[in-house]
């Protein structure tokens, strides 16, 4: 079988090309490399010892993305293609409106042209918005509070209209809790440009000495140490749970989503706490005030998961540590 995977150069698309790699499908990646490094295809084959075929472009540039298809005979989709930043959403909207909307809507058309019917695509808990309460199960309703978080409830919708149209198309929706740590191998792994901003890569910066502390957003939310909780995820499980909606998709019709995370929800000083006891590295940080927009709680009910796609995330909070650890020690050792 053959696999585009748009995004595949990104962090969970290079960790999920892997995957697939090591379970004999044959692989191509269509990433503009926007916020991914050219050396990625290289680490795959490393890792994998198969190389995946590379196409450099826009998905959403129609006449290229045609061209793919028109090479190759390509049985499934998986759709990483975007743009992620929340923050940066709100300052530059329309940008991800028209990245994310448009390189979904021209893969759906090209697909179409092809005959291509099986989708899985990269959504977010962030679609569950902020009248929910975790566990979040996939019934409840969708909303957002900034523009990245509205293109994930938009593209969902899109993709039940379309399904709802097209009987023979199967879209399984991915919903994402917060995929941290690194290939063991320390070739791929979360390496934002810039100061990042999700905790884990904050944190491994830190241990590091590349940034000089952690500030913690916040101690006095209604929880067990007063820091907010997340569902974390190693993305290699994540990795494999694209495995197995691929093979959901194989023998379903229709548009369903799916929880992927563990179901534990995790403090931010409780990774802190387990990220310094894994390694033996201090990590410096600070309590300052909350952060906009965080939620208190956030984590899944993944039984969907387990039950329908015979998915069960495996590895622990110390191996995301440990895993992300290797990963920029392995970064800074290179250079
Ligand atoms: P990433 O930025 O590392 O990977 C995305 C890849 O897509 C990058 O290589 C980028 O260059 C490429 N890309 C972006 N727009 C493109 C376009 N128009 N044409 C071609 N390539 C394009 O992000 P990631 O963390 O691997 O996330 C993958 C997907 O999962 C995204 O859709 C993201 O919104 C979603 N997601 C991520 C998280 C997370 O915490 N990382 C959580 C929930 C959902
Ligand atoms: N966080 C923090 N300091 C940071 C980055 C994040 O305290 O420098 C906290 C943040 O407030 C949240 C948790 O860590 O409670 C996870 O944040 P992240 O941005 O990684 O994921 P998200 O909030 O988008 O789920």
């Amino acid at each position: 079988m053959t696999i585009l995977v748009t995004g595949g150069a990104g962090y969970i698309g290079s960790h999920t090309c892997v995957e697939l790699l090591q379970k004999g499908y044959e692989v191509i990646i269509a990433d503009n490399f926007f916020n991914s490094s050219q050396d990625v295809p290289d680490r795959i084959a490393k890792i994998s010892g198969r190389r995946p075929k590379v196409y450099e472009l826009d998905v959403a540039d129609g006449p290229t993305l045609e061209r793919v298809f028109a090479e190759n005979s390509i049985d499934a989709v998986i759709h990483f293609a975007g743009l992620k930043a929340v923050g940066e959403s709100c300052q530059i909207p329309l940008r991800y409106y028209r990245n994310n909307l448009d390189s979904t809507l021209t893969l759906l058309e090209t697909m179409e042209a092809h005959g291509c019917n099986k989708l899985v695509f990269s959504s977010s808990a962030t679609v569950y918005g902020p009248k929910n309460e975790s566990p979040y199960t996939e019934d409840m309703p969708t909303s957002a509070t900034n523009p990245y978080g509205w293109t994930k409830v938009m593209i969902e919708q899109i993709l039940r209209d379309y399904c709802a149209a097209n009987k023979d198309f199967s879209a399984v929706l991915l919903r994402y809790f917060n995929p941290i740590g690194a290939h063991e191998s320390g070739l791929l792994g979360d390496d934002p440009n810039g100061i990042p901003n999700n905790l884990m890569p904050y944190v491994a910066r830190v241990a590091a000495g590349q940034l000089p502390k952690l500030t913690v957003f916040g101690d006095d939310y209604p929880t067990r140490d007063g820091t907010c909780l997340r569902d974390y995820l190693h993305v290699v499980d994540l990795a494999k749970g694209h495995i197995s909606a691929l093979e959901y998709a194989e023998s379903h019709t229709g548009a369903e989503a799916f929880n992927l995370g563990t179901g534990d929800g995790v403090s931010v000083l409780e990774l802190v706490n387990a990220f310094q006891k894994v390694n033996g590295v201090p990590v410096p940080y600070a309590i300052g005030g909350r952060r906009e927009g965080d939620l208190a709680e956030v984590y899944a009910d993944p039984t969907r998961a387990h039950e329908a796609l015979r998915w069960t995330a495996e590895k622990t909070v110390d191996d995301m540590c440990r895993d992300a650890w290797h990963f920029i020690c392995t970064r800074q050792a290179e250079g």
